[in-house]
């Protein structure tokens, strides 16, 4: 009990003191500049030269220590804004209220930003729960340091001299393979509740076991997450989903009781029994797409992951009476509905998502003129993955998605053999009927 309060008491002032500094040199942690990409090394090298302090940081110093291949390299600098803009042709500032710039540089954009002050309370604004709204103050490398999340991610590597500049123990972190958060976890956490999610990604993604100090708040603090806005949220999750992780990600996100009643598409992903196998098997594969560097959608993964909440409502709706396709786009408009509130999915991509959708009652006809119509669809080979899936998840048979591969492959007399007979006359005319009314306004209602 006395131990557990003196703990407490050390982990307040923990903050306050202030953090050592340790200089690592090369030969102990292993980073070479040559692992850095041109354009990262040449923005600190440019920055240097004009007298600023300038270290690749965060991410791709954890993910090169880690052996990782970082997805991008940011910068961080003594440089103002202003002084970082006038040192590169190809550079804007972007963001309003901490503004940070973009470099180009060939192919490749470096984000750079200035020092940022510690979050304290005369620099920051929060709401009631303590989130963070605003800290837009410059300050300098220690509190930089100071205000990331996890000490894995607070090393600024010099390429010139190649030492790791390390506050709070980061690289001996990282060698213990341990994701430590700076400061007092819950504080932390209070500020952005998004650091949870961060936690169990980089965890997942690193292979490092959250500390259990930074991980044991995490079950009380799940509700939090509801105040983060949906924008951000909906990024977080496309991180998330699209780290190459994404399977060990959200079985962790269930094991830390962070899905439940926070995001209704979690909810929709962990606690369906029905479509629980096609899920998986999606995230499965959009990992191993993820690992194998070819390209992912998220219109095509939402699809899959709300796809057994669209079979719910359109099997309701057909059993009210309502026709099969003006049935399916209002059980679609109603599903992404639900999503909207908490998940901002962009129109763009939510267009993807319908057009995926639309296209499965479509490969059930094997007749007629229809599967030609079918294969042409610009969105074919996505839905034509989607259908593929479906059969692996046993909703439909495998034979169904082969029919279709065979069917878009063969030539013209093949295709022609390949076609079921028409069924009877008036269910024709009934189809015709409807196609000729409601595409044109079912259309204009998935797109309210
Ligand atoms: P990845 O790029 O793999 O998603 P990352 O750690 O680089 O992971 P970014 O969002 O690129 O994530 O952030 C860059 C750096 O900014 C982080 O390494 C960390 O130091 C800091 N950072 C990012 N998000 C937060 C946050 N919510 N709270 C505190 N620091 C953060
Ligand atoms: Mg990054």
């Amino acid at each position: 009990m006395i131990r557990k309060l003196l703990r407490r008491v050390f982990k307040r002032t923990e903050p306050a003191a202030p953090a050592e500094l340790a200089i690592i040199p090369v030969e102990r942690h292993g980073l070479h500049r040559e692992q850095l990409s041109p354009a990262a090394r040449k923005v600190c090298s440019v920055l240097q030269e004009r007298g600023h302090t300038a270290y690749v940081v965060g991410g791709a110093v954890r993910d090169l220590l880690a052996g990782q291949t970082p997805k991008d390299f940011d910068v961080a600098t003594s440089a103002t804004p202003e002084q970082v803009r006038e040192s590169f042709r190809r550079s804007r500032i972007i963001g309003r209220r901490f503004k940070i710039v973009h470099v180009m540089s060939g192919p490749e954009t470096i984000e750079v930003s200035t020092f940022r002050a510690g979050q304290n309370a005369e620099s920051t604004e929060t709401d009631e729960h303590g989130r963070i709204l605003r800290d837009n103050v410059f300050g300098n490398q220690r509190e930089d340091a100071t205000r990331r999340d996890f000490t894995v991610n607070a090393l600024y590597f010099d390429p010139t001299d190649e030492t790791i500049h390390d506050y709070h123990h980061g690289v001996a972190d990282l060698q213990q393979k341990t994701l430590r958060m700076i400061g007092d976890p819950r504080t932390r956490y209070r500020e952005d509740p998004v650091r949870m999610l961060r936690a169990v990604r980089l965890g997942a993604k690193l292979g490092l076991s959250i500390d259990p100090d930074a991980r044991q708040p995490i079950r009380e603090m799940a509700t939090l997450i509801e105040n983060v806005p949906p924008a951000r949220l909906f990024d977080e999750m496309l991180k998330l989903l699209f780290s190459g992780h994404a399977v060990t990600c959200l079985k962790q996100l269930r094991e830390e009781g962070l899905h439940h009643g926070l995001l209704p598409l979690l909810d929709v992903i962990l606690e369906q029994p029905q479509g629980e196998r096609f899920v998986w098997l999606s995230l499965d594969n959009t990992d191993q797409r993820v690992r194998q560097g070819k390209p992912v959608s998220p219109g095509f993964l939402f699809a899959t992951l709300l796809w057994h909440e669209v079979l719910a409502a359109w099997e309701i709706r057909k059993a009210e009476g309502e026709p099969l396709y003006p049935a399916l786009f209002a059980a679609m408009d109603q599903v992404l509905e639900q999503q909207a509130g908490k998940l901002a999915i962009t129109r763009r991509i939510a267009g993807d998502i319908k057009d995926i959708w639309a296209l499965q009652p479509r490969f059930d006809k094997r007749a007629g003129k229809a599967p030609y119509r079918v294969i042409e669809q610009p969105r074919y080979r996505a839905g034509w993955d989607f259908l593929r899936l479906r059969a692996e998840s046993g909703e439909l048979p495998m034979e169904l998605a082969d029919w279709w591969e065979r069917f878009a492959r063969a030539g013209h007399d093949e295709r022609a053999a390949m076609l079921e007979p028409e069924t009877d006359g008036p269910a024709r005319k009934r189809r015709r009927r409807r196609r000729k009314t409601p595409s044109g306004s079912a259309e204009g209602a998935a797109s309210e």
